[in-house]
């Protein structure tokens, strides 16, 4: 992660108050100028640092942490406005490993607790998340920047999944009877064991979401977590822990680590008895060779460069603000939003027309209430990505539509949404994902060209499909090569369907989250079988041919009786 004191601004401006009006128990009003230094301001004990977060807050929200001091500590930064936001304690990799073996010794006593208690747990941070919505809105927009309604995505998501499972997950897990190799004689029954301690490594950009949903269907399977949030999701991940004790979930079930990629989330993957990473792919082929050579479990939610077709019999009105919203929902820092808009010859001016007049009508803005459309990017290593891709772009002859600029007066990272032509493989955005607010539009002549062109790209995250007629929705859908497919959404329908599975085919991870698979990745299928009167091979009377003879027989007639 890049720090942010060591961004400077082109010129120094007064922070804006990020809240109007309406004041707050956690979030202080006070600012200083942006950048006043570049050196790191340590907000403990440089008078001219305010937080925007009161020191007590964090100190209150970090307390469980597993961090010995020899880790030293980060100050991070919110991206809204560049001041200072927390000093983080570090976790050492030999802190991962005490915090593994804490978890082990509370994951026996929970596995041992009924699996209706686990999931009355999650229904109570389901009421919770929604009592607290205010304090918990306010952190993920200091730690991402991103627009109220966006964080809001992450509420209503952990409120969904955590009803899902408390819901649906002791039957995902219940106990399942098997066809014994012989009927009557064998029983075999199906258990779901936990896999022990869970490591989750979760990113930046949705910071309470992919650091809570993630590990819900873990701790109802009956593990314990060890959660390395990313240092700039850190306060919103244990603020979702918090909220997790406050549900119900023992207070040394969750571990938090705090750190880097390297050395902390490292150690995670080192130590865990399954990992479930979200991040780039790059990463997560680094993760995927740690977890190969430990042989434990994976699951790897990656990146994308996901498509949004729009058909010739598309309904514009809907089509326009849903691509709008699919492309700019949390300034394009979505795995599953579109940086390719595939449209329509037919509908292709008519539609870009309409959709480039949205997106200037977009309300940029970073302050910690409703109103804004599209926040801030998370850093300066974000911004510098975007403004590499959009530049590199124009410069090999791709056209700005709308916006293409950064926007500082607003917010230091602040970048418009930004709409490219003319984009071609010459260029870094035709295929490698920007994971902005930058989308390039491209027209084709019919399906079977826009279905090739969503699935010219290694990766297989998401896409979405805009037509009138859904079953021509559907056979478009089953000729992409992408995890989810939404007809006449970008994104959440899919995402919100949380029972059935959600993740990425080709480059865009392993394994899935959500629904069945969701929960028993995390667990151990272990077949009892237990027999009965006599034992297989041990028939008394019959041996070698005559036993291979009767058991022949017996087989084909398990076979004519129609026995699975
Ligand atoms: P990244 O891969 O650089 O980092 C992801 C996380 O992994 C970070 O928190 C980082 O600290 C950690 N990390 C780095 N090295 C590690 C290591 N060796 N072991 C363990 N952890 C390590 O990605 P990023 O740029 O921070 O995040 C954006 C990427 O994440 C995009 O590609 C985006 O598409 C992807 N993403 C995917 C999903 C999904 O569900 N598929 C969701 C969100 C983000």
């Amino acid at each position: 992660m890049r720090r942010l004191g060591a961004f400077q601004p082109r010129r120094t401006v007064w922070c804006p108050h990020v809240r109007r009006g309406r004041p707050g128990p956690t979030v202080r009003h006070r600012w200083l100028p942006c950048g006043m230094s570049n050196a790191v301001v340590d907000p403990e004990t440089d008078p001219r640092a305010t937080y925007a977060l009161e020191p007590s807050r964090v100190r209150e929200l970090t307390a469980g942490v597993v961090a010995s001091g020899e880790g030293g500590t980060l100050t991070t930064y919110t991206p809204l406005t560049g001041a200072p936001l927390a000093v983080l304690p570090l976790s050492t990799a030999a802190d991962v490993a005490d915090a593994v073996r804490r978890a082990r010794v509370a994951q026996r006593r929970w596995a041992d607790v009924p699996v209706a208690e686990r999931a009355a747990v999650l229904l109570r941070l389901h009421d919770l998340v929604f009592e607290r919505q205010s304090g918990l809105l306010d952190l993920v927009q200091l730690e991402s920047g991103k627009a109220r309604s966006h964080a809001f995505e992450e509420v209503g998501d952990v409120a969904i999944v955590a009803r899902h499972y408390g819901r649906r997950g002791p039957s995902y897990l219940a106990d399942e009877r098997h066809l014994g190799v012989f009927p009557l004689l064998t029983r075999s029954t199906e258990h779901r064991r936990p896999k022990g301690v869970v490591g989750v490594v979760s990113p930046w950009n949705y910071p309470l979401s992919l650091a809570v949903t993630d590990a819900l269907p873990a701790l109802l399977a009956g593990n314990a977590v060890v959660l390395r949030p990313d240092p700039q999701a850190s306060l919103t991940a244990l603020a979702g822990v918090e909220l997790m004790v406050e549900a119900g979930i023992p207070d040394d079930l969750v571990q938090v680590v705090l750190g880097p990629g390297d050395p902390t989330g490292a150690a995670v993957v080192d130590h865990a008895d399954y990992v479930c990473f979200t991040g780039s792919t790059a990463t997560g082929r680094r993760v995927a060779q740690t977890a190969a050579r430990r042989l434990v479990g994976a699951s790897l939610e990656l990146g994308g460069k996901n498509a949004l077709y729009v058909a010739d019999d598309a309904d514009l009105r809907r089509a326009v603000p849903g691509a709008v919203r699919t492309c700019f929902s949390s300034a394009g820092q979505l795995c599953i939003s579109t940086e390719r808009l595939v449209v329509h010859e037919a509908v292709y001016d008519e539609f870009v027309g309409r959709f480039l007049d949205a997106v200037r009508r977009l309300r940029l803005g970073v302050g910690l209430d409703w109103g804004a459309d599209v926040g801030s990017l998370v850093g300066e290593a974000q911004l510098d990505r975007v403004r590499e891709h959009v530049e590199d772009a124009v410069a090999k002859g791709a056209r700005v539509l709308a916006g293409g600029r950064h926007r500082p007066e607003i917010g230091p990272f602040v970048y418009e949404p930004t709409v490219l032509d003319g984009v071609t493989s010459a260029m870094t955005c035709r295929d490698t994902e920007t994971f902005g607010p930058l989308v390039a539009v491209y027209a084709v002549a019919d399906d079977a060209e826009a279905v090739r062109l969503a699935n010219d790209t290694e990766y297989g995250l998401n896409a979405s499909v805009w037509t009138r007629d859904r079953r021509r929705g559907r056979a478009i859908a089953a000729r992409i090569h992408a995890g989810t497919v939404n007809v006449n959404e970008g994104y959440a329908a899919a995402w919100g369907s949380v029972g059935a599975p959600m993740g990425g085919m080709k480059a865009s991870g392993l394994g899935r989250r959500h629904g069945r698979e969701g929960i028993l990745k995390y667990t151990e299928s272990q077949n009892v079988a237990v027999q009965s009167l006599v034992g297989i091979g041990d028939i008394p009377g019959l041996r070698d041919e005559r036993y291979a003879r009767a058991l022949t027989g017996a087989l084909r007639v398990m076979k004519a009786v129609r026995l699975p």
